[in-house]
């Protein structure tokens, strides 16, 4: 079920068999050294091979948190697009599309023509990926409602998209899931009814054999399990519970208070060879978890959905510091009426929350230090009010304040509507497509023998993660162009296509 490309790279470093893209490559980067009081950049290149397997396959995604506004809304625009619906609005008739997806919605520059000017594909068409129309769907939700009755209590998809809509979905009805109420608010008390009983360690095995039955019955090749349930608290990290896969294993069996419900999610899915992304901000991808992936050979990616107003802060104090100018302070307020926000009204949720929001700007800000000393810091407040009457319409209001050359000021105010989860459920689709491609990918060293895949830590997706989780050691880029950059290098690596430069020199030499 390979999306069909017209798109075909002429180049003796690229080989085209029936199952593979084999690409040969030289990765070039700049080693820099400290010489007394100089810094000595000395470039270099590795040769690599790189291999991306072209057969798709049937890939199925289970969202944890399926009857919610975003496990509704998901559900919903694949089946609107699938079945390429059109509804009325008093706006007139509109057509289902995927915009703000940036695999369907999105193009990237492949190269030049004849004439010098820019040539732009669809980023689907790179690269062998999954087609959304294909895409079988399943999930748990601590909730009963079927996925019409869930769309109609979210308030997001227009009156008639429901209607037509409807039949298809009430046939689909989130399983049973693990219900902890220290993890999350006690507000969502009411709603908790549909629930895996017994053990933490009965849970997970219940876990592992709702993805052996989803995988058995659609005949799929793989599952990639998300979670878009509510923001948990963060757990409290222990030494000897959460740090190794061994251990979290014996704390599992022990049914630790500290092991979250996220967290028996994420260990089932590992164990079952799925892929596991937390699209929330708690800290369920903790070592012991990472630990079992890289174990297993597991990919992991996290943490938080980066759908708007922190999407947005990620450009502006890039394009802000890259300018020269210092952002001292950053006030961004939220107000929500949707349950994600009456469960973030809790205090130890709106924390885990909180401390997503709260790091994105650090690596610009050290990325500056001629406007911002060692440890120096802007100003950073994040406020969520929690407002029912405007539902799912979020609205966030960002006041950055900079100081501009001989300590002037500049005040820049940002106010934001928007339907959130229209937001995020393009984001769930391209975590869940680009997870997949990324899981095909291979590389080795030129001359050696064995592929390995990407870490297991799938940092490639941080473009669409809020706090991107990285391998140990590696730095975290929040900046979105950089993200987005690294993205569509790393899809031309794997046609040994060099980097998008940007520097135009054929237009800029007579
Ligand atoms: P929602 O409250 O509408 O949906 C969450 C669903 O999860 C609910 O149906 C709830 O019953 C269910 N649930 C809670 N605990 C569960 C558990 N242990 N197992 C299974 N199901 C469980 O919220 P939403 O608007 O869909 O957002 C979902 C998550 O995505 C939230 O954590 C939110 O912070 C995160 N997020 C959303 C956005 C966005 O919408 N733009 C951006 C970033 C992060």
């Amino acid at each position: 079920m390979e999306r069909t490309s017209n798109i075909l790279v002429s180049s003796p470093n690229l080989k085209y068999t029936d199952d593979f893209i084999f690409a040969d490559y030289e990765y070039e980067e700049t080693l820099v050294t400290k010489k007394g009081d100089d810094l000595v950049a000395k470039p270099f290149k590795t040769s690599l091979c790189l291999r991306t397997a072209r057969k798709v396959g049937k890939v199925g995604i289970m969202l944890v948190g399926w009857g919610g506004n975003n496990g509704s809304t998901f559900t919903a625009a694949v089946l609107a697009n699938k079945h390429q619906l059109s509804w009325n609005t008093k706006n007139g008739t509109l057509q289902s599309n995927w915009w703000g997806s940036i695999t369907q919605a999105s193009t990237v520059r492949l190269g030049m023509d004849e004439n010098g000017q820019d040539v732009y594909v669809p980023m689907s068409q790179l690269l062998p990926m999954v087609n959304p129309d294909d895409i079988a769907i399943d999930g748990w939700d601590i909730s009963p409602l079927n996925l019409a009755e869930s769309m109609v209590r979210a308030k997001v998809i227009d009156y008639d998209l429901q209607q037509k809509l409807r039949k298809e979905m009430a046939t689909m009805k989130p399983r049973p899931a693990i219900y902890d109420p220290d993890f999350i608010a006690a507000n969502q008390a009411d709603r908790a009814t549909n629930l895996i009983r017994g053990t933490k360690y009965e849970q997970y095995l219940q876990i592992r054999a709702d993805i052996k039955d989803f995988k058995d019955r659609q005949k799929l090749d793989k599952v990639i399990v998300l979670w878009t349930a509510n923001t948990e608290r963060f757990c409290e990290v222990k030494p000897g519970i959460h740090d190794t896969s061994d251990n979290i294993e014996k704390a599992l069996r022990n049914n630790e208070p500290e092991i979250s419900p996220s967290t028996v999610f994420a260990l089932a899915a590992i164990d079952e060879g799925c892929c596991y992304i937390n699209g929330s901000p708690q800290n369920t991808l903790v070592d012991g978890v990472v630990d079992r992936a890289e174990r297993n050979n597991v990919f992991v990616a996290g943490d938080d959905f980066k759908s708007g107003q922190t999407k947005l802060k990620s450009v502006l104090v890039d394009f802000l510091v890259s300018a020269g100018l210092k952002p001292v302070s950053i006030v961004s307020y939220n107000h929500l009426g949707n349950n994600d926000g009456k469960n973030l009204s809790a205090p130890k949720q709106f924390r885990s929350k909180e401390i997503t929001k709260s790091n994105v700007v650090d690596d610009m800000v050290e990325s500056n230090r001629i406007v911002y000393q060692p440890g120096e810091k802007p100003d950073h407040v994040v406020v969520i009010k929690y407002v029912p009457y405007v539902g799912d319409s979020k609205r966030a209001m960002d006041e950055y304040t900079s100081e501009i050359l001989l300590h002037g000021t500049n005040t820049i105010v940002v106010h934001n509507t928007c339907e959130d989860s229209l937001l995020a459920v393009p984001l769930i689709l391209d975590l869940a497509l680009l997870a997949d491609l990324f899981s095909r990918l291979s590389l080795k060293r030129k001359g050696t023998e064995e592929w390995t895949g990407l870490h297991s830590v799938m940092s490639s997706l941080s473009y669409l993660l809020k706090a991107p989780l990285v391998p140990a050691g590696a730095p975290v880029v929040n900046a979105l162009f950089k993200q987005r950059a690294a993205l569509e290098n790393i899809m031309r690596a794997a046609l040994a296509l060099p980097p998008n430069h940007q520097m135009q020199l054929e237009h800029k030499v007579p």
